[in-house]
């Protein structure tokens, strides 16, 4: 909440609060006021009915006095008019009343008189129920009456001798007085009770009971004139004004608006002032700050009072502030130019190539820069101190560099070698010379070092490299992007015969023979100009004329923007090469030629071998079987076994000339695989048997289809089973059949000798051997494995052998799977 508001709300409460106040002395002075009117009323109730009553009592003393009288008795009996007038006539006077009516027993009007000069009121009706009413009580009756429009006061009593005390006996006429209650009447009543009495008729719906009333402090008390039946016919009210009380209140009133007023212009007073002397300053002191807008202040400042001082106090706070700010703006903006400069500096430092360090003329360190670390690994701190030969490979070049220093004043790019701190070494070149004091004494050494390993290392390969293309028999050249030549190795001179200054600035189109077609020369400069290799062989020409082909390699030199800057051409002089591959390939021809014939040599050779072979088996089996002689029967059977064994050579021979010369027709049907492999192992289950050696077939399969030449499929199983009862001394051989996918796979396992790894690859050759020449153990021709290989292959197979010595060896053979219905 706002000051402001608290103000007002503040003035407001003290207001309502005041306010409150007033009503309620107000509220407790008309509580006072009507107190005291109360009973003022009430006073005034009594005083007035006293003056009736006092007089009203006239005329019941002298309705008493003459009712019961002897005297009167006798009136009503003589109406003695002398006597009349002597009492009754006299007496009305005497007793302030203005008339008498005498009635007879019977209620007729004996006597009548008045002192009102009227002879109107001289009768007034009576009849039996009224007089039984009058006297309900007995003696008296007192009541109201207006007779021709005047009011009466009456009393009246029956009349009896003065020896009936109780009045008992029967009344002898009954006596009545009045008085009119005429104005005089009335100003006298006021007279007395000293107020404004005045009568008004009883109309319906009045208060018929005597009442008080006051309005505006006049105090009005009435009483009810009743008639003779006890009903009320008049009021008579006296109205009396209570003054003094008025005039209090009044000037009670005056005196709250005065003080009202008196409060209001107070409030308003204070209002305005706290508005102009309170309010408004902290509007505007609020507002200044709101804003941060001292300016606003400014006039409020002048005063002297506490406002004005708390102005200039906000007025010092925002300048302050703002020096403040523009302290920290400053402050920051030099921080900030001081951070970068401190990291522009501290990038150079850190980037700076050089170590720059001070020496005594110990050579203690006495100052190296940061830089050191990043080199040698030891931090400023750890080098300090220390003696620079501490970090030397070798100290006594530390010599050498001072007989320099001492020499000329000064080194420059002198090398050194210094090991780091994890022991690695690097080469540093030194530029150094002498520091001087004040007075121009020497006092040690300082220089600046620098790392360069990178460098020599560089150096060191491009020197490798500079070594290799020197010594290279293989020709470079390197030319610029248009095409002259830059550079050529010794190779470039000795295959082209021009030197090194000849070349230099030429074009390579120095060496064109003319024999290269021009499409070369283009495809190799539109290649190398998209920045690829080019690579061919180009016929060209020596200095000395002398034509040569040369293989050349021709590759861009890129720079690190990728820019071509040069040319890389290798050329190799294939001359030679050209030529022995021309001679090679005229040999190749001719071993093609020359195995044609042999093989349809050997085609021949085997047929006419085999036909008098034939001859000879036959015979020396008839001779084994027709003669008795055991020698010759021995002689027989060795010719037949000779025989047999020339013949199955015979019979590779003739298989292997036929597959070369391309003779072997194929028989190609859908076999199933299971049934032959069976035959064949049972085939040479006795041969095993004999070698006292296992032959199993191992198979999981039922049937297997595959499509498959009969003779040359056996032919292969007859090989390998056979060559695997050959080379195996104990245990045995196993055939295993079993598919993957879509092919089947046959092995011939055995626990023979082996082939020794280095054997394995020849021994699918034509007539190689493991043990070869006159050293071998095993029959054999050395045919039966390329054969073997041959038919497979032709039978759309692969065959592999693995194998270990004296472990024994696997020959596994692969064909595809008939997709035939035959499988299922
Ligand atoms: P050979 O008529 O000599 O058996 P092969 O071509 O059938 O001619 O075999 C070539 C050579 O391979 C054999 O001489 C033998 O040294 C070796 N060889 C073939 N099969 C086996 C085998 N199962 N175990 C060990 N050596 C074998």
């Amino acid at each position: 909440m706002k000051v402001q508001t608290k103000v007002i709300t503040l003035i407001s409460l003290v207001a309502i609060i005041f306010f409150l106040a007033l009503y309620l002395i107000q509220l407790a002075e008309k509580q006072k006021t009507e107190g005291i009117l109360t009973a003022r009323k009430l006073e005034k109730s009594e005083s007035f009915k006293k003056a009736i009553q006092s007089f009203e009592s006239n005329l019941e003393v002298f309705a008493k006095d003459y009712t019961q009288w002897d005297e009167m008795v006798d009136f009503v009996e003589t109406k003695d008019s002398v006597w009349a007038d002597e009492n009754i006539d006299y007496s009305i006077n005497t007793y302030h009343t203005n008339a008498v009516w005498i009635f007879k027993p019977d209620l007729t009007l004996l006597y009548s008189v008045n002192n009102l000069l009227s002879s109107s009121i001289n009768y007034f009706p009576l009849k039996k129920d009224k007089i039984e009413r009058m006297f309900k009580n007995g003696y008296f009756c007192h009541f109201f009456i207006l007779i021709n429009e005047e009011l009466f006061e009456i009393r009246g009593a029956p009349i009896q001798p003065s020896s009936d005390l109780q009045r008992l006996t029967k009344p002898a006429g009954f006596f009545f007085t009045g008085r009119l209650w005429s104005k005089d009447f009335i100003s006298e009543i006021a007279l007395q009770t000293d107020s404004k009495v005045l009568l008004r008729s009883i109309k319906d719906g009045d208060e018929k009971n005597n009442s008080v009333m006051n309005k505006d402090y006049t105090i009005v008390v009435s009483e009810t004139l009743l008639g003779w039946n006890g009903e009320p016919i008049m009021k008579v009210i006296s109205e009396s004004d209570f003054p003094i009380l008025k005039t209090s209140t009044e000037v009670f009133n005056k005196q709250i608006i005065a003080l009202l007023i008196f409060s209001v212009l107070v409030l308003i007073i204070v209002s305005v002032f706290l508005i102009i002397n309170v309010n408004n300053p902290l509007k505007v002191i609020s507002k200044g700050l709101e804003e941060q807008n001292p300016a606003l202040l400014t006039s409020l400042a002048k005063d002297k009072a506490e406002f004005g001082k708390l102005s200039q106090l906000i007025i010092e706070f925002f300048s302050q502030k703002e020096q403040l700010i523009d302290e920290i703006h400053n402050r920051k903006f030099m921080e900030s130019s001081l951070s970068q400069s401190e990291e522009k500096y501290r990038k150079i430092f850190e980037n700076v190539q050089d170590i720059f360090y001070q020496t005594d003329l110990n050579g203690i360190i006495t100052s190296i820069s940061p830089s050191i670390e990043r080199y040698s690994e030891y931090t400023p701190e750890e080098v300090i101190g220390r003696k620079i030969t501490d970090f030397y490979l070798d100290p006594r070049v530390r010599e050498k560099l001072l007989i320099e220093v001492n020499k000329k004043g000064e080194v420059v790019d002198f090398e050194i070698i210094l090991v780091t701190k994890s022991g690695k070494l690097i080469s540093c070149s030194v530029n150094t010379h002498f520091l001087f004091d004040d007075s121009k004494n020497i006092i040690g050494l300082e220089g600046s070092l620098r790392d360069i390993t990178e460098r020599k290392s560089h150096e060191e390969k491009i020197l490798k490299l500079s070594w290799a293309i020197e010594q290279s028999p293989i020709s470079v050249v390197i030319t610029d992007t248009k095409g002259k030549i830059e550079y050529i190795n010794p190779r470039f001179t000795e295959t082209s015969g021009y030197t090194y200054d000849e070349v230099i600035g030429q074009s390579p189109n120095l060496l064109k023979s003319g024999l290269t077609q021009s499409e070369v020369y283009k495809d190799l400069w539109e290649t190398i100009s998209k920045g690829k290799e080019w690579s061919g062989e180009l016929q060209n020409k020596k200095k000395n004329g002398e034509v040569f082909w040369e293989l050349v390699l021709v590759s861009p030199i890129k720079n690190s923007e990728n820019v071509i800057t040069n040319y890389l051409g290798i050329k190799e002089d294939i001359t030679e090469k050209k030529i022995i591959i021309e001679e090679l390939k005229t040999a190749k021809e001719k071993a093609e030629e020359m195995s044609n014939v042999k093989s349809s040599f050997l085609a021949n050779m085997s047929h006419e071998l085999r036909t008098p072979m034939m001859g000879i088996l036959g015979n020396a089996e008839i001779i084994s079987i027709s003669t008795e002689d055991m020698e010759i029967k021995d002689m027989a059977s060795a010719i037949y076994t000779s025989g047999q064994r020339l013949i199955n050579t015979l019979n590779l021979i003739l298989d292997l000339s036929r597959i070369e010369a391309n003779k072997e027709s194929l028989d190609i049907e859908s076999l199933d695989v299971v049934s032959i492999i069976k035959d064949v192992v049972d085939h040479y289950s006795s041969a095993a048997w004999q070698r006292n050696l296992s032959l199993d077939f191992i198979t999981k399969l039922d049937k297997i289809y595959s499509n498959l030449d009969e003779r040359l499929f056996r032919e292969v199983l007859n090989n390998l089973i056979n060559n695997a009862i050959k080379f195996t001394n104990n245990g045995g051989i196993t055939v295993s059949l079993s598919t993957d996918a879509d092919k089947m796979i046959i092995k011939v396992i055995d626990t023979g000798i082996g082939i020794p790894s280095e054997s394995l690859g020849i021994i699918f050759e034509e007539f190689r051997q493991v043990s070869e020449g006159y050293g071998r153990n095993f029959e054999g021709t050395g045919l039966g494995l390329t054969i073997t290989k041959k038919f497979v292959e032709k039978l759309g197979g692969k065959i592999s052998v693995e194998s270990k010595t004296d472990i024994g060896s696997e020959f596994t053979v692969v064909f595809p799977i008939t997709k035939d219905d035959n499988n299922g």
